[in-house]
């Protein structure tokens, strides 16, 4: 997390100058107020006090007022004395244009105002610092594309050419490191098989990053965001339990940062960790966004179903991930009890939803109980998919139950938090053809399909988890620019 000290020492002031800026000081030079401004743009600095309640608010009031979650949120004293609720708004409007920009870019003032509900004159307030301090450009951004006719779009982007974004998704069986720019377009990336290690897998990671750095030198490193397949500590710093993995209490942002300066190449930026389902569902949402779906409208939960299950909510645009100490518990639904009795699961308990409805899970019942018992490796997902397409009933039926089972878990989760879209992302969704129909009956079957107005809608099988963790750095940084622009105002 980047420091009031580090803005300080990039932009060249003292610490106290820099907090002159920060909160609207009369008497600073306009010169020095734009260095300031340039280098927490860069670093994505959120002032502290501000960042913390910031955070606590999303949590504490996205349940009951996710839109108005910022605006009426002023009662609460821990809340810096300096930050009006007008001020708390407009940082949560910039938030959300920033989003937007993110997702849609180039995307001209006109539509941002007719997409954000207010006046092209308040984009035009939100922007000007963020174009000042080079955070955006407002211009034709395919610069290198040669080949195009005719004009390209003018519009407003996140300038892209200078900042670098790693994620990293350690999967159960295989992680991926991905080095992306601020639309998040892929630059480069890296696959291996997850080692039964947590530190022979971070080492490794974070040697990958330097690489990835290293080859990329015209550009700076903003924010590594790393998803993690369990929930994690409030901070987003640690990974508190992987079953499927046996990692607990993993540090996973202290040890990168530490591998780093042992080797000598402290790469010292921020290191976000997060639940891959909710990440994956911050992913959905900009896909969402980017398709013009109008916010308020885009509260969803998403069920990723690969090797076990993992459910992420958004309301109001907002990823939702509990509130008080047992926030990052909130994806942990594969865990839910399905079966009284049921099989033994990693994670200690038994008839655990991801055991019954996940893609492992599917290999595991086509091959059958012998079958396993007799040391035979199960077919993959995809393999059993083939046999369905190919028109094998027994994999048809396979995916059928699954489907049941599936459906079941998500009316549960539907009946718990009265969210009723679903979004179904992860390697289940191959199987799609197959899955979705036992998948309906048991929703419209409960009480609850039966009273509300459901939809299931089918996500992406890949992309969402090297896509997600790419997310969660994003994010970090644009956080870091609406802030920036509070102290701007
Ligand atoms: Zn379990």
């Amino acid at each position: 997390m980047p420091t009031l000290r580090d803005v300080a020492r990039l932009a060249g002031f003292s610490t106290a100058t820099v907090s002159h800026v920060i909160n609207g000081s009369k008497g600073v030079k306009s010169d020095t107020r734009e260095r300031v401004e340039s280098a927490i743009a860069q670093l994505g600095f959120v002032p502290d006090a501000v960042g913390r309640s910031l955070a606590r608010k999303r949590n504490a009031a996205a349940l009951v007022l996710p839109r108005k979650a910022f605006v009426e949120s002023d009662s609460d004293q821990s809340l810096d004395s300096s930050v009006s609720p007008a001020s708390v708004s407009s940082i949560d409007s910039a938030r959300t244009m920033l989003r937007i920009v993110h997702a849609a870019q180039p995307i001209s003032r006109a539509d941002l105002a007719r997409r954000l509900k207010i006046n092209r004159s308040t984009v035009t307030e939100i922007v000007k610092p963020l174009l000042a301090s080079g955070a955006l450009c407002e211009a034709a951004p395919e610069r290198g594309s040669a080949g195009r006719i005719g004009r390209p779009p003018i519009g407003l982007s996140l300038c892209g050419d200078r900042t670098l974004f790693i994620g990293v998704n350690i999967g159960v069986r295989r992680t991926q490191v991905g080095a992306a720019a601020t639309d998040g377009r892929l630059l480069a990336d890296e696959a291996f098989d997850t080692p039964a290690d947590a530190d022979a897998s971070l080492a490794r990671i974070s040697s990958i990053i330097e690489r990835l750095q290293e080859s990329m030198p015209e550009r700076t490193l903003i924010s590594v965001g790393v998803t993690v397949p369990g929930p994690t500590d409030a901070e987003r710093k640690e990974l508190l339990f992987a079953p499927h993995l046996g990692w607990r209490e993993v540090r996973i942002a202290e040890t990168l940062n530490k591998e780093s300066k042992q080797r000598g190449k402290n790469f010292n930026v921020p290191v976000i960790v997060d639940n891959d389902a909710t990440a994956a569902a911050m992913y959905e949402a900009r896909r969402h966004l980017r398709n013009g779906a109008p916010l308020g409208s885009n509260d969803f939960v998403l069920v990723r179903a690969g090797t076990g299950i993992g459910v992420g909510l958004v309301l109001g645009g907002e990823v939702y991930r509990g509130a008080g100490t047992d926030c990052g518990l909130l994806g942990e639904f594969g865990h839910m009890t399905i079966v009284a009795g049921g099989k033994q699961c990693a994670c200690g308990n038994r008839g655990c939803w991801e055991l019954y409805a996940s893609a492992t899970s599917a290999a595991s019942l086509y091959a059958g109980d012998r079958a396993s018992a007799r040391g035979h490796r199960s077919p993959r997902f995809v393999e059993v998919v083939a046999r369905a397409e190919a028109g094998e009933l027994r994999a048809q039926a396979t995916l059928a139950r699954i489907g049941g089972y599936l459906g079941i878990g998500i009316s549960n989760v539907i009946t718990g938090l009265g969210v009723s879209r679903v979004v179904v992302s992860g390697r289940i969704v191959h199987g799609w053809k197959f899955v979705q129909q036992s998948l309906r009956e048991a929703v419209a079957g409960s009480m609850v399909g039966r009273l509300s107005n459901w939809s299931v809608e089918q996500g992406q099988p890949t992309g969402a988890g090297l896509g997600g963790a790419l997310e969660v750095a994003i994010e970090h940084y644009l956080t870091g620019l609406a802030e920036s622009t509070r102290a701007a105002a």
